[in-house]
């Protein structure tokens, strides 16, 4: 159950985030889930449904941000998007790229939430 640890953390930042912004209710929690992050989403979102109850998350919706994969190419000297893992290739000079700059995040962005009456 790999998502299940996963959206347990992930439950404990939005938690956190929602205290430090005064919520009285979470209505979704928009989540950055890079390409090489192996997520499964479906997984991640029925896990989040299980760890988020008895929480101040409970009943929220889970938005996955689907981040693409970036990667730093020395040869052209700039970022490049791939489409996939499977060749982490430069498109346009074909030079093995081995930097990463973007597609592992799993990450909570932001909070939709309604704030308590003040
Ligand atoms: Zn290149």
């Amino acid at each position: 159950m790999h998502e299940l640890s996963l959206a347990q953390g992930i439950v404990e930042q939005a938690v956190m985030a929602a205290a430090q912004s005064r919520a009285a209710r979470v209505v979704a929690v928009r989540l950055r889930v890079g390409r090489l992050s192996g997520i499964e989403p479906g997984a991640l979102v029925s896990s989040f449904e299980v760890a988020s109850r008895d929480t101040i998350l409970a009943g929220s919706r889970l938005d996955i941000i689907d981040v693409p994969l970036v990667v730093w190419c020395a040869y052209c000297l700039r970022e490049v998007e791939l489409p996939g893992v499977q060749r982490l290739r430069c498109p346009t000079c074909d030079t093995l790229c081995g930097e990463i700059r973007q597609g592992k995040e799993l990450e909570v962005a932001a909070l939709e939430i309604e704030e308590a009456a003040a």
